[in-house]
């Protein structure tokens, strides 16, 4: 089956997702039942859910529930402060030598927690005509970030098209694609993907968002390999979430399987403080006290860096 066939049997309707998770009546009341940022969820991550459980860590990430209309002081529509650094529609130019292609507003699934869910993305123009001029008029850039919206919900031939332009750009050495797609729909890696990178004159990295063990399968294992038998190095990226991930024993679980799968670790990201997102946050002393025990437990090479982004730095700002 192909990977869209797939991607069609998303959730998108609460009501049917509340069925199928065999919510009873007090779930049910406590979810939100036409959220602004839309409900997507790939099938087979609403089939790892436990039944009638809103404490399931995949439900907590991907099920819209009330708390998200709490105001909370200090939460924002843009919390990173993209609008500041657009430079084109879909070009973003945040740190020195690299910026970020917004190539999409779409991803495999709605994150609930995710920083750009108020992000005005170019819908309109399919191109990126704009921004492959501006890239190639600064020679400062050495890398391109395909980053959420997720640049793998495009089709092959619009990346091919895309990473051939890219690659056009005499100056330009680096590609690296931030996804969470191969969590939620891993048959997109295909044949013709995988043919892409292959090929590509550029050197990839592949940077997958995965929160939770549960996440992270034999079939997402088994997928990724096929990038990594490529030589293109794979890391993992997370956001520490209250009720999700914020223990010691599933941290311990994820960086182990994580290394288990040759995936290098790179940053345990504290949350962006995006509106209606305030029940996922954890307490950075929490944060650091997660690490110094994961310091403990793990060689070091499976102990993430702490990060927060502050808008107006120039990198993302280690914690430990
Ligand atoms: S996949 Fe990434 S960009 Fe897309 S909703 Fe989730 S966190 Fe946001």
């Amino acid at each position: 089956m192909s990977w869209r066939t797939i991607q069609r049997k998303n959730f998108t309707r609460v009501q049917e997702l509340c069925d199928f998770l065999e919510l009873d009546d007090v779930a049910r009341a406590k979810v939100l039942k036409t959220p602004r940022f839309p409900l997507n969820l790939p099938f087979r991550l609403a089939a790892k859910m436990g039944k009638n459980n809103l404490n399931d860590p995949l439900f907590r990430q991907f099920v819209p529930i009330k708390d998200e209309l709490a105001v909370s002081s200090g939460f924002l529509l843009d919390p990173v402060k993209d609008a500041s650094v657009r430079k084109e529609r879909k070009l973003l130019h945040k740190y020195p030598g690299r910026a970020l292609l917004l190539a999409t507003g779409a991803c495999a699934m709605n994150c609930r927690f995710c920083f750009r869910q108020n992000f005005e993305y170019e819908t309109e123009q399919k191109s990126f005509e704009n921004e492959l001029r501006l890239i190639a008029d600064d020679p400062s850039l050495k890398e391109i970030i395909l980053s959420g919206g997720d640049a793998l919900s495009l089709s092959n031939a619009v990346l091919q098209e895309l990473t051939q332009g890219l690659s056009a750009i005499p100056h330009l050495s680096l590609l690296r694609f931030h996804t969470r797609f191969p969590l939620g729909i891993p048959e997109r890696l295909d044949e013709d993907f995988i043919e892409l990178l292959a090929t590509c004159r550029l050197q990839i990295w592949f940077v997958i968002h995965c929160n939770h063990p549960l996440e992270l399968d034999a079939d997402v294992a088994a997928a990724l390999r096929k990038i990594q038998k490529l030589g293109i190095p794979v890391l993992n990226q997370f956001v520490l979430l209250k009720g999700v991930n914020d223990t010691f024993p599933i941290l311990k679980e994820l960086h182990e399987r994580l290394i288990e799968c040759g995936i290098i670790p790179y940053y345990m990201h504290q949350l962006d403080r995006v509106q209606g997102a305030a029940h996922f946050e954890v307490d950075r002393e929490e944060g650091l006290a997660l690490i110094q025990q994961l310091r403990a437990s793990l060689p070091g090479y499976a102990v993430p860096r702490f990060a927060v982004e502050i808008p107006g730095e120039i990198s993302k700002t280690i914690i430990a």
